[in-house]
């Protein structure tokens, strides 16, 4: 039984890289969507925002040459390789999945709109949402919260390598604090490394919550979309 009717799943960019992190890592990136076509055959209708990182290393290096809305291009694109990457994974897990981009890319992906979103959700469609918010100066994670505003999600799931948020580093701090729950101004006081503050802010207006969770612990992604307790969540 599933806790949420409707979810939004950010996935870094890295995380399809495996273990170096670049480009698409076929074995692992084949692992997360097989947990996430799982999801969608059990019922719960699943929308995506993926970052970009792994096509994107080296180009912030280069920052003080390109320009930064290029530099946000780029991402924005390499978000869209992403997208195009996941929703063939799903599709060969035997679930249907569309992408829809902020930026008119037709004949790539179809131009995201809400309305075609709702629809192909509540068809039971995985929902990927391309280019992030299709401008700079934006992070994935704030598409991630307004795709999930925009579409009356129940909630974001934001998938990352350690198990929630903790009140210091736990690879330096042996004696690091989980959090189970956390309020968004505790995450912005204590610039606690959740999301960017933008996405925070966006979804404190919208009482968005967001769960953060280990996507590198198996089964995870299902036990929290079954409600139970996993990771931290902010609310
Ligand atoms: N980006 C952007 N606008 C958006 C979303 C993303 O300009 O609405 C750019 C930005 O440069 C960002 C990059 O795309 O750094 C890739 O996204 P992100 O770093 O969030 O990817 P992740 O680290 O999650 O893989």
């Amino acid at each position: 039984m599933s806790a949420y009717r409707r979810i939004l799943l950010k996935l870094s960019g890295e995380a399809l890289g495996g273990e170096s992190g670049f480009g698409l890592d076929a074995k692992r990136a084949g692992e997360i969507a097989a947990e996430t076509a799982a999801l969608v055959r059990s019922g719960v209708q699943v929308g995506l925002v993926l970052g970009g990182g792994n096509y994107f290393r080296g180009v912030r290096d280069a920052g003080d040459k390109l320009e930064r809305t290029t530099v946000d291009a780029m991402g924005m694109l390499a978000t869209v390789i992403n997208a195009l990457a996941f929703r063939d994974l799903l599709r060969a897990e035997g679930v249907p999945a569309e992408t829809l981009s902020a930026i008119a890319m037709e004949p790539l992906a179809v131009r995201f709109d809400k309305e075609r979103a709702v629809a192909l959700l509540e068809a039971g469609t995985a929902t990927l949402f391309a280019a992030g918010t299709g401008n700079p100066y934006f992070s994935t994670d704030t598409a991630a919260s307004l795709r999930a505003i925009e579409i009356g999600a129940d909630i974001v799931m934001k998938a990352t390598k350690v198990d929630g948020v903790y009140d210091s580093d736990p690879k330096k701090n042996p004696a690091a604090k989980r959090y189970a729950k956390i309020t968004y101004a505790e995450v912005l006081e204590k610039g606690l490394g959740v999301m960017d503050a933008t996405a925070v802010a966006l979804c404190r207006e919208n009482r968005m919550p967001v769960l953060v969770f280990d996507l590198n612990d198996p089964g995870a992604m299902a036990r929290a979309v079954a409600g139970e307790s996993v990771g931290t969540l902010m609310s």
